[in-house]
């Protein structure tokens, strides 16, 4: 009896080994990328068929164009662009997303410090770095007056925002995109796909494992790279986690040997100083993308604390080059070179 059962044991076992290889040995990789948020997403899903994984990936695109349609700091349209109008004027009834958002936004404020501020906007819109020019000092300081967190007051059971003082204006461009890989995400899974990622510029977000068992690998940008073949400084292996890079490369104009870039310190209105480059890894986007940009502003030592009370994983490019990183993202990470 012992010996049958033993034989059977024997041979279920590899025949269930072999239907696992066949069935995972079945999903191929399928990337599409196109613009939406504002900007280059791409999303790759393994999956047994074109058809379920396009249908998955149409899904997710199209939970993306509804969340720019709510958070768009510059369509006219938008609820964010609703809640700046009525700056001073009166709360504004807004969808479950934009609240969620805002709420979320407002405790990264809380525990930087008020270096994450979404009330950024005021300054954010002065500034335009495809003309390459700075904004009048003058309006500069007068529009730091309307910066200030602490001055939009939520409403979770009407589900209302308001923002103060006239002329505040909230600008989610460093915490939406983030939110957006998170429900990028989940509608994906909604759609039956076991392993994917979504990157909406620099918040990616991976789930599952790969068919043949390997992990994500992302490759982070160095922030100078002096010739061709420098374009990466590092490569970070991603389990279900997401990962956001901050950085003063990707919009920004050099002018009398200054670089100014759109990551900006509220207490100044002027772009951060201190750091070229932060990635922070977590579960989920909205907090990558808000802090990595928060930490950008805090700088490398500040920065560090705030990561380390919280229980963040980063790595930090700082003014001069020097990278840092957190004890729990040693593992993950392999410099591809020192600067
Ligand atoms: P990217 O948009 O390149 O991914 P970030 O996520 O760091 O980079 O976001 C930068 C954007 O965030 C700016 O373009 C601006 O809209 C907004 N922003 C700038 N400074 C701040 C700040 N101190 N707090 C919150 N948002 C900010
Ligand atoms: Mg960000």
């Amino acid at each position: 009896m012992m010996k049958f059962k033993l034989l059977l044991l024997l041979a279920v076992l590899p025949l269930s080994m072999l239907l696992l290889s066949c069935t995972s040995g079945k999903e191929k990789p399928y990337k599409v990328s196109r613009i939406a948020m504002d900007t280059l997403v791409s999303i790759t899903v393994y999956a047994r068929s074109e058809e379920k994984a396009e249908k998955a990936m149409d899904n997710a695109f199209k939970e993306l164009n509804r969340l720019s349609d709510l958070l768009n700091f510059f369509s006219e349209t938008s609820e964010v662009a609703l809640i700046n109008r009525s700056a001073g004027v009166s709360p504004v009834k807004v969808s479950k997303e934009t609240f969620e958002v805002i709420e979320k936004a407002l405790s990264v404020a809380e525990d930087t410090g008020g270096a994450f501020d979404i009330t950024i906007g005021a300054v954010s819109s002065l500034w335009d770095f495809h003309k390459k020019t700075l904004p009048d000092p003058e309006l500069l300081k007068k529009s730091l007056k309307s910066v200030g967190y602490k001055n939009i007051v939520l409403d979770k059971e009407h589900s209302t925002v308001y923002l103060k003082k006239k002329g505040m204006k909230i600008d989610l461009g460093a915490i939406a995109k983030g939110y957006g890989a998170d429900k990028a995400v989940a509608v994906l899974k909604n759609n039956g796909i076991r392993s994917g990622l979504v990157s909406v510029a620099g918040d990616i977000k991976t789930f599952g494992a790969k068919p043949d068992g390997s992990s994500w690998r992302i490759g982070i940008k160095n922030p100078r790279p002096q010739s061709e073949g420098e374009e990466l400084i590092a490569v970070l292996s991603l389990g279900n986690n997401a990962v956001s890079t901050s950085g003063d490369y990707e919009r920004f104009f050099i002018k009398d040997g200054i670089r100014y870039h759109h990551i900006l310190d509220p207490s100044t209105g002027y772009p951060a100083s201190g750091c070229r480059s932060v990635s922070i890894i977590t579960k989920e986007g909205v907090y990558t993308d808000a802090f990595s940009t928060a930490v950008f502003i805090l700088g490398s030592e500040r920065g560090m604390e705030v990561m380390r009370k919280i229980g963040l994983e980063g790595m930090i490019i700082d003014d001069e080059g020097n990278i840092s990183t957190t004890e729990g993202m040693k593992g993950a990470v392999e410099l591809v070179r020192k600067h």
